[in-house]
């Protein structure tokens, strides 16, 4: 195989890029499709304040029920989504529904402390000059309230056009909304966006969440640095992908806000979120023994 020709290795190549192609372009026409057939769901994963031990809030995952292939995580079609613009549609339907559901939730639950919903956007939805009024028209047709909806953003978001960046995010600050960013610690290393930016919320990536709870200090180090730095600038902090008992710890050590992963809970569709807040002030180790309502 070593001995094969330049050119029979181009085709080879050509072969699978077209294949790429094609396949790509029944995703796009099956996203169109699954919009107008209403085939979109969210799931919504619980986000922990690590003080109390209490729900307080969820983050909005997006998930596709495909007829055939069943339950198709964001990873699959968002990049997609994303290429073709049509997160643009998917975007609002994804910030509708949302806010909808967060309304449902404070309407069954008038004596519970009202849950945030955090919303993912996309650096697409951020270039676009009308995201301010579609985040205004979701608030506003749904009667959730402005400063209940966290929206998510990375951080390469922030180094792409500063000027129109800045002028979005202001424009949704100005609606009461929160804004995080999301995976913090993983982008550009300069952080003198975060004193540019209107950001209330850093959510500390689950790369250096993974390495708390041992003996290592230098493990734990970016976390411990993260929380001290959010402290300073007067941020909420958010450790994702808290999968141990021994991370949880050593958050709560670290003073860090608050805590979403599996050792909480896994994503779970909005029946499962609701039986969950129907329990009085759930406890932290209920929410452990959950069962995966994804895949
Ligand atoms: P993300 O916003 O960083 O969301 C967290 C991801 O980590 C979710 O994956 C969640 O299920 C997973 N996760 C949570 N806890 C744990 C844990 O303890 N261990 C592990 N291994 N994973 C955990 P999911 O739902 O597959 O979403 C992947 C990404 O897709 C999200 O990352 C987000 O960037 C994107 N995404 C999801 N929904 C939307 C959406 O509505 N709009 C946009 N633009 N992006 C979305
Ligand atoms: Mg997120
Ligand atoms: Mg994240
Ligand atoms: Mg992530």
């Amino acid at each position: 195989r070593a001995k094969e020709a330049g050119r029979a290795r181009y085709e080879v190549f050509d072969s699978l890029m077209r294949a790429g192609a094609v396949r790509r372009l029944e995703i796009v026409n099956d996203l169109h499709r699954a919009l107008e057939r209403d085939q979109f769901v969210l799931h919504f994963q619980p986000q922990i304040d690590l003080r109390t031990n209490t729900l307080i809030g969820v983050e909005a995952l997006l998930r596709w029920v495909h007829p055939d292939r069943g339950l198709v995580p964001p990873m699959e079609f968002i990049p997609v989504a994303e290429e073709t613009g049509l997160i643009n549609e998917l975007g609002r339907w994804v910030l509708r529904a949302a806010c909808q559901q967060g309304r449902v939730w404070l309407d069954r639950f008038p004596d519970r402390q009202p849950l945030v919903m955090s919303v993912n956007l996309s650096g697409r939805q951020l270039g676009q000059p009308r995201l301010a009024d579609e985040v205004a028209a979701a608030l506003e047709d749904s009667g959730f309230p402005p400063h209940l909806l966290v929206l998510e953003i990375t951080e390469s978001v922030l180094m792409n056009d500063t000027a129109t960046t800045i002028q979005t995010l202001e424009a949704l600050k100005l609606l009461g909304v929160r804004l995080a960013i999301d995976d913090f610690g993983t982008g550009y290393s300069s952080l003198t966006y975060l004193q540019r930016f209107p950001i209330d919320i850093l959510k500390i990536d689950k790369s250096f969440v993974d390495g708390l709870g041992g003996t290592n200090l230098e493990e734990s180090a970016v976390t411990r640095t993260i929380v001290s730095l959010a402290k300073t600038l007067r941020l909420e902090t958010v450790a994702e992908g808290v999968e141990r008992s021994e991370h949880v710890r050593e958050l709560q050590s670290l003073n860090c806000d608050i805590g979403q992963g599996y050792f909480f809970a896994r994503p779970l569709d909005a029946g499962a979120l609701t039986s969950l807040m129907s329990q009085p002030d759930t406890p932290v180790a209920a929410l452990g023994v959950l069962t995966e309502a994804d895949r």
